[in-house]
C-alpha cells in the first residue's frame, strides 16, 4: 500500500487523513504546524504525538519533498533554485529580495503547453502537472534555505504564481498549495500577497473566485484579438472580451480587489500609442493595476524589447488616461531567472496532448 505524502494535503485533506485513523481534527491542524513552519519532516521528533500516533503515522504517511539541483544568486541578490522533481524533471523557483519584503515566484508544472511565442517556458513542451506538494514545497525550501542565512535576510512575504506552467491548468494543486500558503498554521500569508497569473482559463477563473481567495494577475500583452491570438494561442478559445468579463465577476463585491493587468512590451508589435489607447479602452470600468512587463529575451526568438524611451512613453500614457501604471524592474537576468527566462530541464515533451485536452476543456480539473 503506497503511503499518503502529508505535504500533499491542505487542511481539510488532512483534516480526511486523520480522521480516517481515528483521530481528532485538531491534529491536522498540529501536523501542518510541525511541517510548514517548524520544517520539521520526521514523525519522531513530533513531541505532542503519542508515541502509537508517531508509529502510525510513519506506517501510513510520508513527508516527501522535493530536492534542491543548485542554487545560484545574482548580483542583485535574486536566487534561483533548480529543484529536482522524483521524475527525473527539474523546476525552477525564483526570489526575489526588495525594500521591506520578499517575493517567491513559484511553479505550477513542469514546464508549459500553452505555447505563448514570447515565452521561454513554452519552448521547453510541456512534461506534467506539479503534485501539491512540489508547489508548496517550493515555499518550504525558500524558508529552510534563507532561515539559514545570517541575521538580516528576509524571508518570504509574498509568492506569485508567475513561475514555469499555467496554474489554473493544474487547478487542483495549485489551489492546495495556495490554500496552504494562506493558512495562518502553514505560511499565514495574507491573500494580497499572493497571486495567481493566468494566460486567460476563462472558467478557471471563475471557479478560483468560488474556491480561494487570491489576488489575480492576467497576462493580457495586447488589446487586440488578433494579436492576442497570435502570441497566446489559447486567446482562440477565450477572447478578450470573455476574458475581461470574467476579471469583472472576479473583483465584483470585493471592493479591496483588483486585477493585476500584466503587459510585455515588444517592440513594433504591441508598443504603439495606438496600442496604449485599445489597452485603455478594454480595461475601461474594470479596477486593474497594469504591470508592464520588459521583455527577455531567450536564444532564438526573434522578438526584442521596446526601447527604455518607447516603454517610459507608453507607462505615460496610461498615468496621463487615469491608469495605474508601472514598469516591472527586470531581477535576476544575469542568472536567467528573469520572467519568461524559466525553463528547467523538461524531459518528454507531449504539449500536444495537454493543448487538446486544454482546448476541450478537460484539462486537469
Ligand atoms: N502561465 C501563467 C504564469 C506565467 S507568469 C501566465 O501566463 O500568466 C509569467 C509572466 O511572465 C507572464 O505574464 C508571462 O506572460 C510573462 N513572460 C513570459 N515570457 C516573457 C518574456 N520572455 N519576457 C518577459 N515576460 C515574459
Amino acid at each position: 500500500m503506497s503511503r499518503t505524502n502529508l505535504f500533499d494535503l491542505d487542511l481539510e485533506g488532512l483534516e480526511g487523513f486523520f480522521a480516517e485513523l481515528g483521530e481528532k481534527s485538531f491534529r491536522a491542524r498540529q501536523l501542518m504546524q510541525w511541517i510548514h513552519q517548524y520544517r520539521v519532516v520526521d514523525f519522531a521528533e513530533m513531541s505532542n504525538f503519542s508515541k502509537g500516533l508517531r508509529q502510525t503515522l510513519s506506517d501510513k504517511a510520508e513527508l516527501t519533498l522535493p530536492e534542491v539541483l543548485h542554487e545560484h544568486v545574482s548580483k542583485d541578490g535574486t536566487r534561483k533554485w533548480i529543484i529536482r522533481l522524483s521524475c527525473g524533471n527539474s523546476i525552477e523557483t525564483v526570489f526575489i529580495p526588495e525594500d521591506g519584503r520578499g517575493t517567491l515566484c513559484v511553479s505550477s508544472q513542469v514546464g508549459c503547453a500553452l505555447e505563448c511565442t514570447f515565452c521561454s517556458t513554452a519552448q521547453q513542451g510541456f512534461n506534467r502537472n506539479l503534485s501539491a506538494s512540489e508547489i508548496i514545497g517550493q515555499l518550504w525550501i525558500a524558508n529552510e534555505y534563507l532561515g539559514k542565512e545570517p541575521k538580516g535576510n528576509r524571508m518570504v512575504t509574498n509568492v506569485v504564481m508567475m513561475g514555469m506552467g499555467e496554474p489554473l491548468a493544474n487547478y487542483k494543486s495549485a489551489v492546495s498549495a495556495m490554500k496552504l500558503m494562506r493558512d495562518d498554521l502553514a505560511y499565514g500569508i495574507s491573500w494580497r500577497r499572493v497571486t495567481l497569473s493566468t494566460s486567460g482559463m476563462v472558467p478557471m477563473i471563475d471557479k478560483l473566485r468560488e474556491d480561494c481567495h487570491v489576488s489575480l494577475a492576467i497576462s493580457l500583452h495586447a488589446a487586440n484579438d488578433e494579436l492576442r491570438s497570435e502570441i497566446i494561442p489559447l486567446n482562440k478559445k477565450y477572447p478578450i472580451s470573455e476574458l475581461l468579463a470574467a476579471c469583472k465577476r472576479y473583483v465584483d463585491g470585493h471592493q479591496k480587489r483588483h486585477i493585476t493587468i500584466e503587459y510585455v512590451l515588444l517592440e513594433g508589435i504591441n508598443d504603439s500609442a495606438k496600442d496604449a489607447q485599445d489597452l485603455m479602452r478594454i480595461l475601461k470600468g474594470l479596477s486593474t493595476k497594469i504591470n508592464l512587463i520588459p521583455f527577455n529575451p531567450f536564444p532564438g526568438t526573434s522578438y526584442k524589447c521596446s526601447s527604455k524611451k518607447v516603454m517610459v512613453r507608453f507607462k505615460q500614457q496610461l498615468i496621463d488616461g487615469g491608469y495605474v501604471a508601472t514598469i516591472r524592474r527586470t531581477r535576476g537576468d544575469d542568472i536567467v531567472a528573469a520572467c519568461g527566462q524559466l525553463a528547467g530541464e523538461v524531459q518528454d515533451r507531449t504539449r500536444r496532448t495537454q493543448r487538446l485536452n486544454i482546448e476541450k476543456g478537460v484539462a486537469t480539473i
